[in-house]
């Protein structure tokens, strides 16, 4: 049976969102219909609305959902109605990299998450229909969710326990277990790999950034840098428990990131701008054998801002990172532990919007008053 709603429809290039009704199709077999409880506001929505990432339109984003399942289509085994979910990126379950527990790595990560891929078998079929009975692209990340109901991937969907706050979690799904993944899956740091030499440097303090902080707090890091450009951001992450927080309008910010390193350099940094320069300037404040892992990217085009020949005599290790490299259902609960053990805040960078006010939170987190907009359906 279809299921009306409405979703926040991006109905052209740059166009705003606005909320519209639609009607959703049932779930496939490999699907998941959701009442959608809340869903964290992210760069890569915008994104979408303004070109960087191609789609088609019109077009529902939303990749950070959280909600209650309804329905379940035939072969889907990860969750049964009634259960609570959050919703992370979307994979094929069954390629090498997937059954080896690195579904960031898939093989249709593009297609299934960017390219609104719902089933082979389906061809382009949306998920979502306007009331003048044209098509409006679902499935972004799987999932689609900046909308009162959703119909899923089966794999978006990360089972959690009733009585989850399923809007304060809502974001664990993208952008903040990359960050935190890059620190713990990616670069793997440790003071006990490093003992010498166990700092860290964070470029870009948005939901990615301030996760991987909250890693590296968390792993008891030696000697932690961030970097920014805003007062209040690097302010909030001292609060959190940074070691040392550098202007990133300051011409001598590598030059001070040695000093702050014995002359050596970093062991480890996260990239979280996209901003080739920050890139550059993280590149030249690492430590031989250092490895600086980049979750931010500036789009299709720019090539990386230092020479190969570099790397080679500075033994450094140059990683990509999409989505910190988690397996969502196991990354995601180790998140909430984090967090109900107080190591990972999110409560503190994030506040709610009923989807009434989404150009308010839009406007809160490209300003920076808000790390992480919470968008309430
Ligand atoms: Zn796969
Ligand atoms: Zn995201």
């Amino acid at each position: 049976m279809s299921t009306t709603t409405e979703a926040l429809v991006l109905s052209s290039l740059n166009a705003p969102f606005l909320l519209q009704p639609l009607t959703l199709s049932p779930p496939l077999p490999h699907e998941v219909l959701l009442r959608i409880t809340a869903c964290g506001l992210c760069h890569t929505d915008l994104s979408l609305q303004s070109g960087v990432f191609p789609t088609d339109f019109p077009s529902i984003a939303g990749h950070e959902g959280s909600g209650v399942v309804l329905q379940v289509g035939s072969a889907v085994q990860r969750v049964k109605e009634g259960d609570h979910v959050l919703l992370s990126f979307a994979s094929c379950l069954s390629c090498e990299y997937c059954k080896d527990d690195h579904p960031a790595g898939c093989t249709t990560f593009v297609e299934r998450n960017f390219g609104r891929e719902r089933h082979p078998s389906v061809g382009s079929l949306g998920t979502a229909t306007a009331a003048d009975g044209s098509e409006v692209k679902g499935t972004f990340f799987g999932q689609s969710s900046f909308a009162r109901h959703a119909v899923v991937q089966e794999s978006s969907c990360v089972k959690v326990p009733e009585g989850t706050d399923l809007v304060t979690l809502a974001p664990l799904g993208c952008g903040l277990q990359t960050g935190s993944g890059a620190v713990l899956n990616t670069l793997r740091c440790s003071p006990t790999v490093s003992p010498k030499n166990n700092s860290i440097l964070i470029t870009g303090l948005g939901a990615v950034g301030m996760a991987a902080l909250f890693a590296a707090v968390y792993l008891k890091l030696g000697t932690i840098i961030v970097v920014d450009v805003l007062p209040s951001k690097l302010a909030m992450a001292k609060g959190f428990g940074a070691h040392h927080v550098l202007d990133g309008k300051d011409p001598e910010v590598v030059k001070k990131i040695k000093e702050l390193t014995g002359g050596l350099g970093v062991k480890w940094a996260v990239e979280a701008t996209g901003n080739t320069k920050v890139l550059e300037m993280g590149f030249k404040a690492l430590s031989n054998f250092g490895h600086l892992a980049t979750c931010g990217t500036p789009g299709p085009g720019p090539l990386p801002p230092y020479q190969i020949h570099d790397f080679v005599n500075e033994s450094k290790t140059f990683s990509g990172v999409a989505e910190g490299d988690s397996n969502p259902p196991e990354f995601i609960p180790f998140l909430m532990k984090l967090y109900e053990e107080g190591h990972f805040p999110v409560d503190k960078i994030s506040k709610t919007f009923p989807v009434e006010q989404f150009d308010d939170a839009v406007a809160a987190m490209k300003s920076g008053d808000v790390i992480k907009p919470i968008i309430l359906f």
